[in-house]
């Protein structure tokens, strides 16, 4: 089928086979010439493996490192006349592209928060490694959990805490500017966003991993973050998502200390990413509007990065750069370092104040922001014929074994 984007609100519900293809073998070309990562992970598993930073942390460990992987993650292949989600397609991308530099790449299909996902992982490992894992990343990005302990179903939302918020806000694909006020989150609605994106289920999958032995000496383990300018802290950083990256800060300090038992050298982390055009992102209020400001001022001064540039550094510069890991006084680790640089934010919010419709054109790059979009689910990429019949039904080569 001739395969196009259909956007619906936040979200395009097709995605491209070949597009997907190029967006892969784009972040892989990137680590490439970036230069081997040495003393890297060599046993690295993936939990949210398949889009945005996840995918980006995949590619680096394998492309960069030359370390095995395992991804796991959700996504939905294709049916009928419907295409496969880019997550799918990318991760059949990322198998064949490591499979034929002679990496070993699996990966699992399904649910991470539930146990039966959870021991599949395990029993892959515990198969095909010895030694254990010595790189976890902790990627997931949902709007939904079920706990498999007691089969409450959890829902995240992104709210204020404790009063209403107003704000300005997007419609990224009209380019229609308005004021978005969103009522405080009540208590039940926290403690279902806490729980959803805090740090429950990486705990409970870092405790899966010691108790079966499968955690190599000194493993290391990374969870990602983001906190952000003042301007969308109440949507963000002070909102209930920001309640749940405190969760998640809180479970790194336990499985640090949980690591360091017997005298090992592991760690649990929080990298605080900078703010990127993702699937995840792009349902957050406010947010897209303060991406498209970014964009532009970090274009014109040199320092825009995607994930891929993002998860180099967090690799090269931060997790295997000597024998300490560099962290702020919180014990995070910052590769939002030249997003929250004075010089960006002060221009940030300058223009923050100033935009409106007749100034959108001159301070928002609405037009990178939609490229970056498109490209997520395979499309705009260049080299790629998106007039020619592809077919949508991609097996992911390890998932069809
Ligand atoms: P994303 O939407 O691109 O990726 C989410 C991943 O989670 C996908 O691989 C998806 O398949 C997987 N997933 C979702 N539910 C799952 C489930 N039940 N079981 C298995 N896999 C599941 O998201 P992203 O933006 O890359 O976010 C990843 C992390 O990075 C999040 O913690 C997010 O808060 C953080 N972060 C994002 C940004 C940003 O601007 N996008 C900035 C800083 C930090």
């Amino acid at each position: 089928m001739v395969i196009v984007p259909k956007v619906r609100g936040f979200i395009c519900t097709t995605a491209h086979p070949e597009g997907c293809k190029a967006h892969v073998q784009a972040e892989i070309d990137y680590v490439k010439q970036h230069g081997p990562i040495l003393n890297g992970p060599k046993k690295v598993l993936v939990l949210g493996a398949s889009t945005g930073y996840g995918l980006s942390s995949r590619i680096v460990a394998a492309f960069g490192a030359q370390a095995a992987t395992i991804g796991v993650s959700f996504e939905r292949p294709a049916s009928d006349n419907r295409t496969a989600t880019a997550g799918w397609y990318n991760t059949a991308a990322f198998e064949t592209l490591a499979h034929q530099q002679g990496l070993y790449a699996k990966s699992i299909n399904g649910d991470a928060y539930s146990e039966e996902i959870k021991e599949q992982t395990l029993e892959l490992i515990r198969q095909d490694w010895q030694g254990g894992v010595d790189l976890v990343i902790y990627s997931l990005a949902s709007p939904r959990r079920i706990n498999p302990r007691t089969g409450e179903t959890l829902n995240s939302v992104l709210k204020p805490i404790g009063q209403a918020f107003s704000g300005k806000t997007i419609n990224i694909m009209s380019g229609e500017l308005s004021t978005v006020t969103i009522e405080p989150a009540s208590e039940e609605e926290i403690r279902h966003t806490v729980a959803v994106m805090g740090g429950e289920d990486w705990e409970w999958w870092m405790e899966s991993l010691k108790n079966a032995n499968l955690l190599a000496k000194d493993a290391k383990t990374v969870a990602y973050s983001y906190i952000g300018p003042e301007l969308t802290f109440p949507i963000y950083h002070q909102g209930t998502i920001g309640q749940a990256k405190v969760d998640l800060e809180q479970t790194a300090a336990r499985l640090t200390k949980c690591l360091q038992q017997e005298g090992g050298q592991g760690a649990a982390y929080i990298s605080v990413n900078k703010g990127l055009v993702t699937q995840a992102s792009a349902a957050i209020p406010v947010v897209p509007l303060y991406i498209s400001l970014l964009y532009r001022v970090m274009k014109e001064q040199g320092t825009h990065e995607g994930c891929i540039e993002q998860i180099t550094r967090l690799f090269a510069d931060r997790l295997y750069a000597g024998s300490t890991v560099p962290v702020d006084e919180g014990g995070r680790i910052r590769i939002d370092d030249w997003e929250m640089a004075p010089a960006v934010q002060k221009e940030i919010a300058l223009r923050w104040s100033k935009v409106d419709a007749t100034h959108l054109a001159q301070y928002a790059d609405l037009a990178g922001y939609r490229e970056d979009f498109y490209k997520l689910f395979g499309f705009e990429w260049p080299g790629v014929d998106y007039s020619a019949d592809v077919d949508a039904n991609v097996e992911i080569e390890s998932v069809n074994e």
